[in-house]
């Protein structure tokens, strides 16, 4: 009887609109890792603790400026970000830089770029939960060590993962969020923008918004 009242009760809150995981972040994990950005990034490197190492070419640690004010957010390495090791540089890479030159008027030298999960999913699938749980700790680490004022969540998975929140990015993009202290700001994956040119005018918006925080 006490478990349907409670079963009651989540459904009521999901039909509130509030959803989330509780307890996916692993802080404790996070805590026994080093705080110099080489050595985080020389243990990533070895990683082996989820599937996605078995089918990686190159871990995907993350680059760019250690002091960045701000830093991007994806979901995971594609297959060019596999082959070379270095985040966003095939054609959604190449999307992102571009907005980063010419809507930030920064370089990507400037910023960090990152993702939730270092290894490539297979087929360039959405990462798990679990995969995002094992992973998601180094990308803790990272935002603790270069401790950016901005994070800029690239499309849902990044978002739902980082924030513990399971709502399509059309609802949250261009909003201003909050994570230990900092800002959070989703917007549209650049993907999502090469397969959906329609929707650039509202990513332009969510990198003015951007830009003026800066
Ligand atoms: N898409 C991502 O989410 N991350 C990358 O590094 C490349 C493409």
């Amino acid at each position: 009887m006490k478990n349907l009242i409670k079963l009651q009760y989540l459904y009521r809150l999901k039909e509130a609109g509030v959803e989330y995981f509780e307890g996916f972040h692993s802080e404790q994990q996070e805590i026994n890792m080093p705080r110099e950005l080489d050595e985080l990034k020389k243990i990533c490197l070895d990683c082996t603790l989820c599937d996605l190492s078995k089918t990686r070419s190159n871990v995907v640690f993350g680059e760019g400026n250690p002091n960045a004010k701000l830093m991007f957010i994806g979901e995971g390495p594609g297959a060019e970000e596999n082959k070379t090791g270095k985040p966003f540089v095939g054609r959604a890479g190449k999307l992102l830089t571009k907005i980063i030159t010419n809507v930030l008027e920064l370089t990507r030298e400037d910023v960090y770029i990152g993702n939730i999960v270092k290894c490539r999913p297979p087929n360039n699938r959405v990462p798990s939960i679990e995969e995002a749980r094992t992973c998601i700790p180094y990308l803790l680490k990272q935002i603790d060590i270069i401790n950016p004022e901005i994070l800029v969540c690239l499309g849902k998975t990044a978002f739902m993962y980082l924030m513990n929140t399971d709502v399509p990015i059309s609802r949250v993009r261009g909003q201003i969020f909050e994570f230990k202290g900092k800002k959070v700001i989703p917007t549209f994956h650049p993907s999502f923008l090469l397969r959906n040119p329609s929707a650039k005018k509202d990513a332009y918006k969510d990198f003015l918004l951007i830009k003026g925080l800066l």
